[in-house]
């Protein structure tokens, strides 16, 4: 059994990492930026079932200080944590700066302290955007373009893991790197500070949207995503190499409304029945900064392919229709949703 080190285990995605670590026996530790949290974390994790060893530490991605100490003496790191769109950001910069200059934080202790291997959670915004349109699916080939007018998140996301691969390549000093590359991710919340990726189907719950935009994305369930990580971080097929993470193919927001309608009757009563034209969107997007940020991605069918983590894997995510009633069951249990 290993010792492993997840960065962000308050986190939606981290959250499930721990508790898979944890299931298979291997000694665990986390990071958190306030050990304040750390409460409320355990018992996050304690609903989910966690039953193990774990250490919480405190370490910052935009400090140095903490790092070194969080990863001395581990055998795998899984680098998880990344600012993510909480609220709009002011600028680029508040988002791409803790997201690159903290990979290379969590990278230089990782090959100081002689860890074995760094899987990062990277994204689909690291690989899809910039790009013209096309009616192929992205593949672990593909790298979004920087200069394409992409929005900060996926900027951050893909300068983070560029310059992953840097370090790897020119100062790695032997240490293994493997990427994840999830699209959005749904599936059961454990705590009610959740991920904004399950925003879209709390909204719809609560009726704050009345109509669907044409707005396209590939998802997948969040307990598929860790145990992609797992995969990644012992297989010795994953060295060197990204994977998408992706279960099917992508869906529309009208596709997802009509799941939720079909599965979760009465409950559903307020998720939308239309769809907004795209001159609409465009409109109110000139004064809805939330929804500026999709615009570019309005009537686009972004599709990405797994099939790379299912051969060299042997990944096998469960069907996206089931993770889109579970992650509703689970915000309405919460009662984050009504
Ligand atoms: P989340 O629930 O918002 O978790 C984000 C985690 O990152 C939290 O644990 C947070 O820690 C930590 N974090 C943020 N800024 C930090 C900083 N400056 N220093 C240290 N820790 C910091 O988001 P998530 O959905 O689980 O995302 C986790 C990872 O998956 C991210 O890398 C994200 O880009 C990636 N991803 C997510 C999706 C998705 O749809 N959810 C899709 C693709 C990729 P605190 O508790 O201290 O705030």
């Amino acid at each position: 059994m290993a010792e492993v080190l997840v960065t962000g285990g308050s986190g939606y995605i981290g959250s499930w990492c721990v508790l898979d670590l944890l299931a298979a026996g291997h000694s665990v530790r986390t990071t958190v930026r306030d050990l304040a949290k750390e409460p409320g974390l355990r018992a996050m994790l304690a609903r989910g079932g966690a039953d193990g060893e774990l250490r919480v530490l405190a370490a910052d991605l935009q400090h140095d200080e903490g790092w070194r100490e969080a990863v001395d003496g581990c055998d795998f790191v899984l680098h998880v944590a990344s600012p993510t769109l909480t609220s709009v950001p002011r600028n680029d910069d508040e988002m791409v700066v803790p997201a690159r200059d903290g990979v290379l934080r969590v990278l230089r202790a990782a090959r100081d302290t002689g860890v074995r291997r760094v899987v990062l959670t990277s994204a689909i915004g690291a690989v899809a955007y910039g790009h013209p349109d096309r009616s192929t699916p992205f593949t672990e080939e593909d790298w979004t373009n920087v200069d394409g007018g992409i929005p900060p998140y996926q900027k951050s996301k893909t300068l983070a893991e560029r310059a992953a691969w840097n370090f790897i390549a020119t100062e790695g000093n032997g240490l293994e790197l493997a990427a994840v590359n999830p699209v959005g991710v749904l599936g059961p919340v454990l705590g009610a500070d959740y991920s904004p990726s399950l925003g879209l189907i709390k909204r719809m719950l609560d009726g704050e949207v009345p109509a669907s935009m044409k707005f396209a994305s590939g998802y997948v369930d969040v307990r598929d995503v860790a145990d992609l990580h797992l995969r990644a971080m012992t297989d010795p097929a994953a060295v060197g190499e990204r994977f998408i993470a992706q279960s099917g193919p992508s869906l529309w927001m009208r596709d997802i409304a009509k799941v939720l309608r079909d599965r979760l009757g009465e409950r559903a009563s307020k998720v939308p029945t239309r769809e907004l034209p795209i001159w609409v969107a465009r409109t109110v997007g000139k004064v809805n900064p939330q929804l500026r940020l999709i615009l570019p991605q309005l009537g686009k069918n972004f599709d990405a392919t797994s099939e790379k983590a299912r051969r060299v894997l042997g990944w096998r995510p469960r069907p996206i229709e089931q993770t889109i009633v579970e992650t509703a069951e689970s915000l309405l249990a919460l009662g984050a949703a009504a």
